[in-house]
């Protein structure tokens, strides 16, 4: 019945988007027939997922398992919120599972996101922000973070170096958010544009943790410059 459900439910978002479709310029239509054909865009209807970036966050933390019961995880760049499902789930912050620790998440964004049960939301924030920071640390257990996870993009303005900068530079200021609230072994999860401060980058993720390596999860589309830093292990001290 569900399930019965659901296909109509695509059948008629399609329908939509085929009708729309003529009304768009050349690009807007190449994105929805992009939207349209794209396995993951319909996997996250089915699931329930906000978006297709679900399927990154998934892919990721099954091969490296980054998220565990009764961790505590701050989603950074959090709108509209499919890494925070998640996260809610992995991390039991909903308490969905009654025998296994209850973990925390919050999300971050400069946007507003919908209510998600789990999560506590700071919207319309700036994560490079210390009125930022100094909110989130009353909102952790112990003032520490098992994980911080960044998704955060800023507005693309056609200009691939520029915008390869300041995604870069949002990352840097990542490692500052670290060195208040992310504890001791705890990990890192940064997406980048790759580009020529890519190894920048990775050089400053190396001095504050023990072992840092790319990924390219497959739901990535293959012709994005999209890539993703893992670094684990913090070695730093939280300065209090
Ligand atoms: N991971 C999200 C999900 O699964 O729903 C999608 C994130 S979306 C690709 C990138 C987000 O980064 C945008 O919502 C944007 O507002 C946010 N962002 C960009 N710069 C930011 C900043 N300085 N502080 C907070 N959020 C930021």
């Amino acid at each position: 019945m569900w399930r019965l459900f659901l296909q109509r439910r695509l059948v008629h978002s399609s329908c939509c988007a085929m009708k729309k479709l003529k009304s768009k310029t050349g690009a807007e239509q190449r994105w929805l027939l992009r939207q349209l054909k794209d396995p993951y865009v319909k996997a996250s209807h089915a699931q329930s997922y906000r978006c297709r970036s679900a399927f990154k966050l998934l892919e990721m933390d099954d091969k490296f398992r980054l998220l565990q019961p009764g961790h505590t995880v701050v989603d950074c760049g959090a709108a509209p919120g499919a890494w925070s499902q998640v996260a809610v789930q992995r991390v039991n912050s909903s308490g969905a599972d009654p025998d296994s620790p209850r973990g925390t998440v919050v999300g971050i964004d400069l946007l507003n996101i919908p209510r998600l049960d789990g999560t506590h939301f700071l919207c319309s924030r700036d994560v490079t922000d210390p009125a930022t920071h100094a909110e989130l640390l009353e909102l952790l257990p112990d003032r520490r973070a098992h994980a911080i996870l960044s998704d955060m993009a800023p507005n693309a303005s056609g200009f691939r170096d520029m915008d390869h900068e300041r995604l870069v530079t949002l990352c840097l200021s990542l490692l500052k958010l670290a060195d208040e609230v992310l504890r001791p072994g705890g990990d890192l999860l940064c997406k980048y544009w790759d580009g020529i401060l890519a190894r920048k980058l990775q050089e400053e993720l190396s001095k504050a943790f023990d072992n840092v390596r790319i990924i390219k999860p497959n739901a990535s589309r293959k012709d994005s410059a999209e890539l993703y830093f893992l670094a684990r292990t913090y070695r730093k001290a939280i300065k209090r």
